[in-house]
């Protein structure tokens, strides 16, 4: 447990590029707890920015999505691997506003 979640976090990190802090902790029921913050943000003392989403791969994969979106919307032209995901992603959004 506590060596997959190390080897997604360092997964997660390497994807979400350099501006992002990535952690994984543990819930109560020994779910995944996903945190992305945006070290950007936090330094220039703007309200610290984090993506925090808990479960397994969906709460990976909405965290992550978040995250893209922050990058590309706040920090345009930054590199990060995730970024290949912003269509992805985006239509993800775009089904869950027609879901609801
Ligand atoms: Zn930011």
């Amino acid at each position: 447990m506590t060596a997959s979640r190390s080897a997604r976090e360092r997964q997660a990190a390497a994807e979400a590029g350099p501006l992002a802090t990535v952690k994984i902790d543990l819930g109560e029921q020994q779910e995944f707890l996903y945190k992305i913050s945006c070290t950007t943000c936090v330094a220039k003392g703007h309200r610290k920015w984090s993506a925090y989403r808990p479960g397994g791969d969906n709460g990976f994969m909405a965290a992550m999505d978040r995250w893209i979106f922050h990058l590309s919307e706040k920090h345009p032209g930054t590199e990060a691997p995730c970024l290949a995901y912003l269509p992805a992603a985006q239509q993800r959004l775009h089904e869950r506003r027609e879901q609801q």
